[in-house]
């Protein structure tokens, strides 16, 4: 077998958090503990072998490294101290930023140095779209008073057909989550494509979008939100903890994100006061108050592990681990100090709040597939796989 060792790939996995996969002398020890990798498709020795070999391509068309919920059980247990569990992490994010689109954003997202551009762009982009829509004239104190909230930051018009705050908030976010989607959708398209490749998978039986959602897609995300395969971790149990909250949290808040872009997007074009502040009583308003408090409880429960096992297991803090969770953190109190400062009548500070809200959204929608978070659509897809991998669609009839 001729090995062609990817130099730069090996100095990369270093960088990432997975400087000690040089230490590993293949005892296998990791493979046997791991609670999630099976007898016939053991993992993560084979990873361990193939990032010392600098073998990319195994790697990256390799669904067990999205199959690792990084518990840590490994590590705890290397005889070596080669932290498996951080070189899986540190091969994931090198997967992110591979399968990624546009490249240039996700290597730039992928360094706490660009952090200042990182920052920058939704921020000056924000205040552009702020300063041409006349908001330096908008009377915040007056329109606070009145009861518009920050529904008037972006100036006003008097046409109800389509509020001016909504228009230049959907003039950013909408394309930036329209680039999120498409590079995820790049992303995993290349995955599975590698993927299949990879297993030699026949193509000829191919399964309707139907039977695919039926037989593949929707069996692996129950598998996520039950999050059983957390369970089976013995290191890290926390993380179910933090976990489970964090993913239904993101639920709550994209059902208030739909219902509100459809309610000020459509409604508000036929009845104005779907354009206003919702009440504190109002069903969406208090799912997704809900929603942050969950948010941010399972962040702080995630965070502490995190720390923890920084400090028992050695493991490196990389700027990829923490990046995400700064975002959604920003995104989580900015949200809920926007809200108390509208409670108290805080009309200058509660717009600089605001702003600073709008930047940390933003952020999250345009960078989000190249941190952490893009783990959520990966492993559904690598689950997934590996289901059709097993199904008849993708076996050979000839063999
Ligand atoms: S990573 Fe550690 S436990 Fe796993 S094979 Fe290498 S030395 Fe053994
Ligand atoms: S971190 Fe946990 S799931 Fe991942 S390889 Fe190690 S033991 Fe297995």
């Amino acid at each position: 077998m001729n090995v062609q060792p990817d130099v730069e790939f090996i100095k990369y996995l270093k960088g990432v958090g997975g400087d000690t996969v040089k230490k590993c002398y293949q005892c296998a020890t990791c493979s046997v503990v791991c609670p999630l990798s099976s007898d016939q498709k053991p993992f993560p020795r084979k990873e361990m072998i193939w990032s010392q070999w600098g073998m990319k391509d195994n790697l990256l068309a390799d669904p067990d490294v999205f199959l690792c919920h990084q518990c840590g059980d490994c590590t705890e247990n290397c005889p070596r101290g080669a932290k498996p569990a951080e070189v899986m992490g540190a091969i994931r994010a090198y997967a992110y930023n591979f399968y990624a689109w546009p490249r240039g954003l996700a290597t730039l997202a992928s360094s706490a140095k660009n952090l200042p551009l990182l920052i920058g762009i939704p921020a000056v982009i924000i205040f552009v779209l702020w300063f041409i829509s006349g908001g330096l004239m908008a009377d915040w104190k007056a329109n606070f008073a009145a009861g518009y909230g920050y529904q008037r930051m972006f100036g006003h018009w008097d046409f109800h057909w389509y509020a001016k705050n909504i228009f230049f908030i959907v003039l950013f976010s909408v394309p930036a989550a329209a680039l999120a989607i498409y590079s995820a959708y790049r992303g995993i398209r290349n995955l599975w494509q590698a993927m299949a490749a990879k297993y030699e998978l026949n193509g000829d039986y191919r399964p309707s979008a139907g039977q695919f959602i039926g037989q593949f897609l929707w069996p692996s995300i129950k598998e996520i939100l039950s999050h059983n395969r957390f369970e089976e971790c013995t290191v890290n149990t926390d993380r179910k903890k933090g976990h489970k909250p964090l993913v239904f949290a993101f639920i709550g808040l994209f059902i208030v994100t739909c219902w509100s872009l459809f309610a000020n997007d459509i409604l508000g074009l036929f009845w104005p006061q779907f354009h206003g502040p919702m009440s504190f009583w109002n069903p969406v308003k208090l799912l997704a108050n809900i929603s942050a408090i969950a948010f941010l409880y399972g962040m702080y429960v995630l965070w502490v592990s995190r720390a923890e096992q920084e400090k028992k297991a050695g493991a490196e803090s990389t700027f990829y681990d923490w990046f995400l969770i700064w975002m959604i953190l920003a995104v989580g109190v900015t949200g809920l100090l926007a809200e108390i400062s509208r409670w108290a009548g805080l009309a200058v500070v509660g717009h600089i709040i605001y702003y600073l809200h709008l930047i940390s959204v933003m952020m999250l929608f345009l960078y989000m597939p190249y941190t952490k978070f893009a783990h959520i659509v990966y492993r559904t897809f690598a689950m997934s796989f590996e289901k059709y991998r097993e199904s008849a669609f993708a076996k050979n009839p000839a063999q």
